[in-house]
């Protein structure tokens, strides 16, 4: 949670191996028809989550944004252990917190993202942001979620296209609830609750599944999978490779 708790050893290496990672692959998404998510119509909204097409089955656009202006935090990919840790409950509502989830959300906006989990940056703490617009100008979209819980769910779901910041050069279908209603902490402790739908609920379902030590990989439709095999062992080939698996040991 805190920024400047990562050892700058490990901000060094982890940069020295985003920014070496090889050119992502393009993937295609798919067609999305549905009235109900307008912003899917637009540019493609890659997300960290980077879901969804425009309707002319667009390429996604990935982007690593390796450092980020502004803050240290960097996303970590697959299959780093940090991605799989306990996530901890917040109990401390400062100054600190609120820097935190600045960061992540500049670092979201960086991506071209629309949300993001702090464990995918190294903070494994049950704080997530997302923005359904991916814009930092449409700022008043931004939702910061600290503790989220789901306390209810739609029996009906859907499947739809997903990415992850996390697994770059990669994507696949996953089935998720139409809706969720869910209650969490504000940044200053306080308690509230709210209904997300369609396109919103699917980017709180990913990120809060972040928060579950869930990839969106163990939920990625069965015909899927053997698609993202190659990309997977790629992914586990660079982590072996990059110098900024030693940050397991610093933190
Ligand atoms: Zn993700």
């Amino acid at each position: 949670m805190q920024t400047k708790a990562l050892p700058p050893a490990f901000i060094q290496a982890a940069t020295r191996g985003l920014l070496h990672r090889p050119r992502k692959l393009l993937t295609t998404t798919t067609r999305h028809s549905s009235t109900r998510l307008p912003l899917l119509r637009r540019r493609i909204r890659p997300t960290s989550i980077r879901m969804q097409a425009s309707a002319q089955n667009t390429l996604a656009e990935e982007r690593d944004p390796g450092a980020v202006v502004g803050t240290s935090l960097r996303i970590l990919k697959y299959p780093h252990p940090l991605l799989r840790a306990e996530n901890a409950t917040i109990e401390t509502f400062d100054e600190q917190l609120k820097q935190v989830a600045r960061e992540m959300l500049r670092v979201m906006y960086a991506s071209r993202g629309v949300g993001l989990a702090a464990p995918q940056v190294g903070i494994n703490k049950r704080l997530m942001v997302f923005n359904p617009e991916g814009e930092q100008r449409a700022f008043l979209q931004e939702v910061v979620l600290v503790n989220p819980q789901i306390i209810a769910s739609s029996k009906k779901t859907d499947v739809e296209m997903e990415a992850c910041l996390s697994f770059p050069g990669m994507s696949g279908r996953v089935r998720r609830h139409e809706w969720v209603k869910i209650e969490a902490q504000r940044l200053n402790g306080k308690q509230f609750k709210a209904k997300y739908e369609g396109w919103k609920a699917r980017i709180f379902q990913h990120e809060f599944d972040h928060l579950e030590k869930t990839l969106y990989i163990d939920r990625l439709e069965e015909e899927d999978k053997p698609k993202v095999k190659d990309t997977l062992q790629q992914l586990v080939e660079v982590y072996k490779s990059e110098p900024y698996q030693s940050m397991q040991a610093a933190l």
